[in-house]
């Protein structure tokens, strides 16, 4: 089929970024989404024209850094389906398809379609981990958690840091992301000992770096490739509320 592609590009961070157009023939149904950009990059650069930049890893919806605005939605049409899961036959022959980055304060673009999503880890780094010392693999079998919170600390865990939440909020809200990091390790015994500091330093961190607030649209869940519930924001709040009182008393 041939596709019509409006593409966002834009040198450098500092650098005035607009929309270019494409023509794609031959793209085969069965494609994947990043196979149909690499094709069109291979057509450029036999041209003698440069390339698209956008950024790719695992193709497994695992390393979150596939992250694009496809048709106007985080990471294209459909539901809980990172970029690299998205596959050309839900596109008709003759559609236009519109490419862009993230549009956020917090992950200012680099280059096209590839944004520094550092900001996520300046925020992990913040409270996003353990300290303790929690063991060898087989000691998990020593800490008893209960079915309910095993299965809810195993939800936020599948995160995997994309940012799409950053991108569907009206707000640049990253708080989907920070509650699925709180929420898995507050839901773990290993990670109470620092539960409260948790918290109150990783919202610290998401408001220094210009991220918005969270006004509860949901808009964030829906745009989740991974399905992390908006009822992990709820427990992030529970722990920034208790966490705050006890700073006061
Ligand atoms: S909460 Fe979902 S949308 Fe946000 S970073 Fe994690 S996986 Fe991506």
């Amino acid at each position: 089929m041939k596709i019509y592609l409006n593409i966002w590009k834009q040198a450098n961070a500092k650098a005035k970024g607009k929309f270019e157009k494409y023509e794609l023939d031959g793209v085969d149904a069965e494609m994947s989404f990043l196979e149909m950009l690499d094709s069109l990059n291979e057509r450029l650069i036999k041209e003698g024209k440069e390339p698209v930049a956008f950024e790719h890893d695992c193709h497994e919806a695992i390393c979150g850094c596939c992250s694009l605005y496809i048709n106007g939605h985080p990471h294209g049409p459909d539901n809980e389906t990172a970029t690299c899961q998205v596959h050309m036959r839900v596109f008709k022959d003759g559609d236009t398809i519109t490419i862009e980055p993230w549009r956020s304060k917090g992950f200012p673009v680099l280059k096209d379609l590839i944004v520094d999503r550092n900001a996520f880890d300046k925020i992990m780094a913040a409270g996003g981990f353990v300290s303790i010392d929690a063991g060898q693999a087989p000691d998990a079998n020593a800490n008893l958690v209960g079915k309910i919170a095993a299965d809810k600390a195993f939800d936020a865990a599948a995160c995997i840091g994309c940012g799409a939440c950053v991108a569907a909020c009206k707000n640049s809200s990253a708080m989907l992301f920070v509650a699925a990091k709180v929420s898995q390790l507050a839901l773990l015994p290993q990670g109470k000992v620092e539960a409260k500091r948790r918290a109150l330093n990783m919202i610290a961190k998401m408001d220094e770096l210009g991220f918005g607030s969270c006004t509860n649209t949901g808009a964030c869940a829906v745009a989740c490739p991974k399905g992390i519930s908006i009822e992990h924001i709820a427990t992030l709040n529970r722990e920034y509320l208790s966490a705050s009182f006890s700073e006061a008393e």
